[in-house]
């Protein structure tokens, strides 16, 4: 027998069901769509559709206020189809007005596992829309993979056998383990905010995340970072290869005409600055490259170094005649730099240290310059003082944000 307790918060369920079967049969829930943009580049590449509920009232509900509650019942179903019915509408209206459009990601419970057919209803009604299937997205959340990996798995198959994209939704937010992502053969991973909480600070927290974005990458998996509040946060993730940005940071979810105004734009990310992407995007030609590397072997720099200022990290190249006992040949660059400046004479040190600090050459390479070169006096290895010169020019990654350098000694 229920206690009066159990009685009451049924029936205020039992209450919520019905308000909410009523709101979805007079089509209460709109789409808010929040953009995703290209973590290098900040173009516009596609976009989530999260549902609110607009009351009779005029005031916006929120998906807690729903969600829960329609998740407890098949009430969620009909819910993400009327999404995509939207989603679809609105596309449908741009292709015919020849605008701009881009993949747009609806959500899917997990209770849509239970649907025998859900491929071939998801192509019936994207069909009726006369919409690409290419240009839907459907997004299942991490949670789902983990009670019925058979089942999910071909779901996911046969979606993506239609021509649509699948992507692991919260992924990291709950127990789903990394064989799983490899089993279920998504086209994207969203990794879920709570794995960017705080200010990253933390190696441990960066250790986790890099980890992941790398695994991701090598199983060719489109990598989302949700939830992207900060630049700290943008920073970091571009380092790691994170292909796509959707967090606060450049844009919250807004309303259909507000989206369709930025999709019309082709907008770069709102929050990105014009000098950002200037520095960012300030590629070295090709040639350019080509011509140090020449340099390299032509010349036959006794040294030359190859290093990663944005993961500070570097690799050494000695020739035969050369030895470089004393350091490792595989570091972190700052630390390389430490070891440099201790092997020159004391009143060249700080100059070395100061001039190829990290910090320094990305001041230097924002501000424009290709190379920076200085002339110190050194202690080698082999006890001798000579007169060095260390360049270090810069070479843009092509594609990622990386700063490269390499770095050529030679004595002069
Ligand atoms: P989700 O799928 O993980 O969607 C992302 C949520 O993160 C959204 O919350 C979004 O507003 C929020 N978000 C995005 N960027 C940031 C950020 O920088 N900081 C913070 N703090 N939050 C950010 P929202 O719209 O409240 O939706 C909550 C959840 O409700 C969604 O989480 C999704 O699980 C569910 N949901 C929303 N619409 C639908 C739907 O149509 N169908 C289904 N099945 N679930 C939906
Ligand atoms: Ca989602
Ligand atoms: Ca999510």
């Amino acid at each position: 027998m229920l206690s009066r307790e159990n009685e009451s918060s049924r029936k205020e369920i039992t209450d919520s069901e019905i308000q909410l079967q009523k709101a979805l049969e007079n089509h209460e829930f709109i789409v808010y769509y929040q953009p995703q943009y290209k973590a290098i580049r900040g173009h516009l590449a596609s976009a989530e559709a999260l549902a609110r509920w607009k009351k009779p009232d005029g005031s916006i509900g929120m998906p807690y206020e729903f969600i829960p509650y329609m998740e407890k019942s098949s009430l969620i179903c009909e819910l993400d189809w009327q999404i995509l019915h939207e989603v679809c509408r609105f596309l449908k209206k741009r292709i015919d007005a020849n605008e701009e459009v881009v993949p747009i990601a609806v959500n899917f419970s997990r209770n849509h596992l239970d649907e025998d057919d859900f491929a071939s209803m998801l192509c019936a009604r994207t069909d009726e829309a006369q919409i690409p299937h290419e240009l839907i997205h459907v997004e299942i959340t991490e949670s789902s993979l983990v009670n019925d990996s058979e089942r999910i798995i071909a779901l996911v198959a046969s979606v993506r056998a239609h021509g649509f994209h699948v992507a692991i939704d919260d992924f990291g937010s709950g127990l789903s383990s990394l064989s799983m992502v490899k089993d279920v053969d998504a086209d994207i991973l969203k990794i879920d905010r709570s794995l960017l909480s705080g200010d990253l600070n933390n190696d441990k927290d960066r250790i986790v995340l890099e980890s992941i974005y790398d695994f991701a990458n090598r199983l060719r998996l489109t990598t989302v970072a949700e939830g992207v509040e900060t630049r700290e946060q943008l920073g970091f993730l571009r380092t790691c290869g994170c292909d796509l940005i959707q967090g606060y940071l450049f844009a919250k979810p807004m309303p259909e005409d507000e989206f369709a105004r930025i999709c019309s734009r082709q907008a770069t990310a709102s929050g990105m600055h014009e000098n950002d992407s200037a520095d960012i995007l300030s590629v070295q030609p090709r040639s350019r490259a080509m011509q140090l590397l020449a340099e390299v072997i032509f010349k036959k720099y006794p040294l030359v170094i190859f290093s990663n200022l944005t993961r500070n990290s570097y690799y050494m190249m000695t020739y035969d005649n050369f030895t470089t006992t004393s350091c490792p040949p595989a570091g972190v660059f700052d630390e390389l730099i430490e070891h440099g400046a201790s092997s020159m004479h004391p009143e060249d040190q700080q100059r070395f240290a100061d001039t190829f600090h990290s910090s320094s050459l990305l001041a230097a390479y924002k501000a424009g310059k290709e190379c920076v070169c200085i002339v110190t006096r050194q202690l080698g290895d082999d006890g001798i003082s000579r007169m060095v010169e260390t360049a270090d020019c810069f070479v843009k990654s092509p594609d990622s944000d990386d700063i490269l350098v390499i770095t050529l000694c030679q004595n002069v």
